[in-house]
């Protein structure tokens, strides 16, 4: 059995890269974009006025003037007014463009207008109210890194360069898979020695997350059924998710078929709780990646988190998070193994306070929606103190 430092470096030397493919801009939130992207013309392209008011030359200012004739009105999306003199001025709104000879915009707040001209009531500055042509960015300037998770805001700056539609990193194929006699589906009203799928479905919706949608399949504990179907999955999909089977029982025959089938193994088992059942593989020719999760559902919702979260960001270029959290209790973890244990997250004076959440062993599926995910401790002689530092594995949206 391995570390889990060496199980987790691992899993991060197996990501893989899925290529790109292009999307429509409304579906591009969410996804990865695979190209830089450039300003596709000066931003603002050109010197718009940031106020309602009049546009004048501040020459005329300096020369004593404070009364100018208005010579137009111009409105946002019009052509400007040209060869405005320096004893006129032109009525502009938010958003037209300040005419070539102007260079300063006074607000209608600080104006006086009678039988059409305006008077100037307060002190004005040179080139106040504009938003310079370019000032922002020029032409040909980066203004999104590749790599980025789009945001709504990515979504605004992509649809203000004029892309409707977007290159972005390819996602794999996935397949979820469940396993066992005793599951049935949700609907059904379980007999005393069955229990609901519930694996499948928290998958399901954690890679809803990320825009992935899954196959499901379900394999009962039946080896060839298993070989059959799998040896169809691995090679349809790009990734396969198997929760169940891979433990020392007499119907865990998740690693002996997927060693027949033609899949590496790269560990199994690993020296962790939960999730000490692991087993992780990649098929020899189609490259296939096997996240093969014991079927505890903590250790199935934990193990997702901890490994696939983590694999899935490297593959698509992103950032792996570094999240740490302040213990509000001292905690003594000794022996050989990795604990990861369910927390309670409150923000303390701008710092993530992490509380244990009381669960009844590792079994405890309830505690999942009581927790906020999950804290690292490495085993050592001296317990872990109140306010110590831990790492933190986020399993829901905390900010
Ligand atoms: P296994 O890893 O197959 O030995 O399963 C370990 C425990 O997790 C057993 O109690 C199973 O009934 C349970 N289990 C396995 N798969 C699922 C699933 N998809 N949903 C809920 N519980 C499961
Ligand atoms: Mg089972």
């Amino acid at each position: 059995m391995i570390s889990f430092a060496d199980a987790y470096n691992l899993v991060l030397e197996h990501s893989q890269n899925y290529g790109t493919e292009t999307v429509s801009l409304k579906k591009a939130i969410g996804r990865v974009l695979a190209d830089d992207i450039f300003a596709d013309r000066d931003f603002p392209p050109y010197d718009r006025a940031t106020k309602d008011g009049i546009a004048i030359n501040y020459n005329a200012i300096e020369n004593g003037r404070i009364a100018f004739n208005i010579k137009a009105i111009v409105a946002a999306g019009q052509r400007t007014y040209k060869f405005l003199e320096e004893d006129h001025c032109v009525e502009i709104m938010t958003g037209a463009v300040v005419p070539f000879e102007a260079d300063t915009v006074v607000m209608y707040e600080d104006i006086t207008i009678e039988h059409g001209i305006a008077n100037l009531n307060k002190k004005t500055q040179r080139g106040q109210n504009i938003h310079y042509k370019g000032s922002d960015k020029k032409k040909g300037e980066l203004v999104i890194n590749k790599d980025t998770k789009i945001t709504a805001a990515e979504i605004g700056v992509l649809a203000s360069v004029g892309k409707s539609v977007v290159k972005v990193k390819k996602l794999p194929g996935i397949a979820v898979i469940s396993t066992g006699n005793e599951l049935v589906e949700v609907e059904d009203h379980p007999l005393p020695h069955q229990i609901r799928k519930s694996n499948s479905y928290a998958l399901f919706a954690a890679l809803d997350e990320e825009h992935i949608v899954p196959l499901l399949l379900h394999l009962s504990d039946d080896k060839d059924m298993i070989r059959q179907k799998l040896s169809y999955v691995i090679q349809e999909m790009d990734v396969v998710l198997l929760s169940g089977g891979v433990s020392k029982g007499k119907f865990d025959f998740i690693p002996k078929i997927l060693d027949e089938l033609g899949v590496e193994k790269v560990f199994h088992g690993v020296l962790q709780r939960p999730g000490k059942p692991f087993w992780f593989g990649v098929h020899r020719n189609t490259k296939t990646v096997i996240f093969s999760f014991p079927g505890n559902p903590i250790s199935t919702f934990a193990n997702y988190h901890i490994y696939f979260k983590h694999w899935l960001q490297k593959s698509l270029g992103l950032p792996i998070p570094n999240v740490v959290v302040f213990l509000e209790e001292g905690i003594s973890i000794k022996g050989s193994m990795t604990r990861f244990l369910g927390v309670k997250i409150r923000w303390v004076n701008g710092l993530l306070k992490a509380k244990l959440v009381k669960d009844n062993g590792s079994g405890d599926l309830t505690s999942l929606s009581r927790s906020d995910g999950f804290i690292k401790l490495t085993p050592r002689d001296v317990p872990y103190t109140i306010d110590e530092k831990v790492t933190f594995i986020s399993t829901r949206t905390l900010f």
